[in-house]
């Protein structure tokens, strides 16, 4: 028997069909009385047009694509960069009912796209389930996280996007259309990671697996040397590790494991892990915020979905007013990367506020950053100074070029199209896509035409 949960409605099942028929609702497509400044999470950029769409049924929602010249759909403005933006119109899927219909038996939960993962986790850990990793942050929508191929860490562990079995979507035409892997081997590993590019998307079914407890320890000061001579070692050491390091000494700051507990007693956390220390308190990325804001450290045992994450789902994630940048680079590859990023640590050091490693698991999704390759994740946090931020950031990408660096598609980066076709084999094959279906170009905006040759 299928478990279902309906935030604002309900809907009935169609047999055959992957997922089952919205409810119609009340249509109200027209543009929201606005505040003139609309800007993305950060605030660190304002969008490009007022007229912000919030359709509260399906049918209203292909109307307003079938008449409009150019959208582009918003999730949680959590993107650093234009890939969200419209000089036209935005739509949101805010006010559409927030569909959660977990199917045990064939381990998948079916999700409205403009839920929130901090919405979609509780639900499914009260079914008995769970999803195989999370970002940083529960804040974030699942449709603009799977669009944009956003990660956790772990060796086993592929990106949010790897969850994804099946895909509902407005396409331009105003069609409502299915896509799964079974219905569309061919395209479906090329639209799952689609940067808002195929249409508006109103549902996803993700692969599901039964919920488990985790923990997770800190330790400090991992020595340099260390690092380097047991890298994939240490990547390893639990489900999910992720090291932050200002790059400023010879030690890495932090090292977070975020282990699973199986049904055995664990043992103690050891007190030391490779020259560092466990941590004697809950800790912040960026030691001199509050550990408030985070997910529960120090070994106590909870729920994957409160330990998965590093922030809190009703707090501040990470430092707020901040610009991100991320850049992907085979893990065969990572210590010389690290090592080539420690050079610059100079001049990184004023406006960096943290540094974070991750490893993600090889997938087949054509534009995935991990695509075709283990790839180790270098990510940073800067002081909100877009000016200093670009004098720097030539000198990073140049430094992880020789490494056939792939940037995050949410995050700040100025490698060009040309280079980005050379570094994604699919990206001719996903052009095609786009192509298929937005035949006139609705669903592009500048920030598609900027990275795509
Ligand atoms: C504090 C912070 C921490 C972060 N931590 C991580 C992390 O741990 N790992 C990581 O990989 N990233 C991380 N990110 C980046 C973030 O997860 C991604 O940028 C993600 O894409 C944001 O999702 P969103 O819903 O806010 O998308 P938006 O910024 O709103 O949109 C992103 C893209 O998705 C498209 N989109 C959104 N909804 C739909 C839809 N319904 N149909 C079609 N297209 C859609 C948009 O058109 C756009 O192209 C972090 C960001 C912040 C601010």
């Amino acid at each position: 028997m299928k478990k279902r949960t309906f935030l604002k409605t309900s809907s009935t099942l169609l047999a055959g069909s992957l997922f089952a028929p919205w409810t119609a609702c009340k249509q109200s497509s027209a543009p929201q009385e606005e505040a003139p400044v609309r800007t993305n999470w950060a605030g660190n950029l304002t969008y490009s047009t007022n007229q912000l769409h919030q359709p509260t049924s399906v049918e209203a929602l292909q109307e307003l694509v079938l008449k409009s010249e150019k959208v582009r759909a918003l999730g949680s403005r959590h993107c650093f960069n234009r890939i969200a933006d419209s000089r036209y119109s935005q739509i949101s899927l805010d006010a559409l009912p927030a569909l959660m219909e977990a199917d045990p038996a064939a381990g998948t939960v079916s999700t409205g796209a403009a839920l929130r993962y901090g919405q979609l986790c509780p639900y499914l850990h009260k079914q008995g389930l769970a999803i195989h990793n999370l970002a940083s942050l529960p804040h974030i929508s699942v449709a603009g996280a799977c669009a944009t191929g956003t990660h956790g860490s772990g060796v086993h562990n592929g990106n949010l996007s790897t969850a994804v079995t099946g895909m509902e979507l407005v396409r331009a035409d105003g069609e409502l259309v299915q896509l799964s892997a079974a219905t569309h081997p061919t395209i479906f590993p090329g639209a799952v990671v689609h940067l808002g590019a195929l249409g508006i998307v109103t549902r996803l079914q993700l692969k599901v697996q039964p919920a488990f407890q985790m923990r997770q320890m800190v330790y400090q000061f991992l020595p340099e040397s260390q690092l380097e001579a047991h890298f994939d070692q240490i990547m390893s050491a639990g489900y999910s590790v992720s090291l932050f390091t200002d790059w400023q000494s010879d030690t890495v700051n932090q090292v977070w494991i975020k282990e699973r507990l199986e049904e055995t007693r664990p043992e103690a956390p050891a007190s030391e892990f490779f020259g560092a220390k466990l941590a004697t308190r809950n800790l912040h990325p960026i030691v001199e915020l509050s550990a408030e804001n985070c997910t529960e450290q120090m070994g106590v045992p909870g729920p994957w979905y409160e330990r998965l994450p590093h922030f809190r789902m009703n707090f501040t994630p990470s430092s707020g007013k901040e610009l991100q940048t991320e850049f992907f680079v085979p893990q065969e590859r990572a210590v010389e990367a690290l090592a080539a990023m420690r050079a610059l640590h100079r001049e990184v050091a004023d406006l960096l506020l943290i540094s974070e490693i991750r490893t993600v698991a090889a997938d087949q999704l054509w534009l995935s950053p991990a695509y075709g390759r283990p790839s180790v994740a270098i990510h940073f946090t800067w002081k909100q100074d877009r000016q200093a931020l670009d004098r720097i950031l030539p000198k990073i990408e140049s430094a992880l070029a020789p490494f056939d660096m792939r940037p995050h598609w949410g995050k700040i980066f100025g490698v060009p199209a040309e280079v980005l076709a050379s570094r994604y084999e699919k990206m001719a094959d996903f052009r095609a896509l786009m192509k298929e279906y937005d035949p006139n170009g609705k669903f592009k905006n500048e920030f598609l035409e900027s990275v795509m040759a």
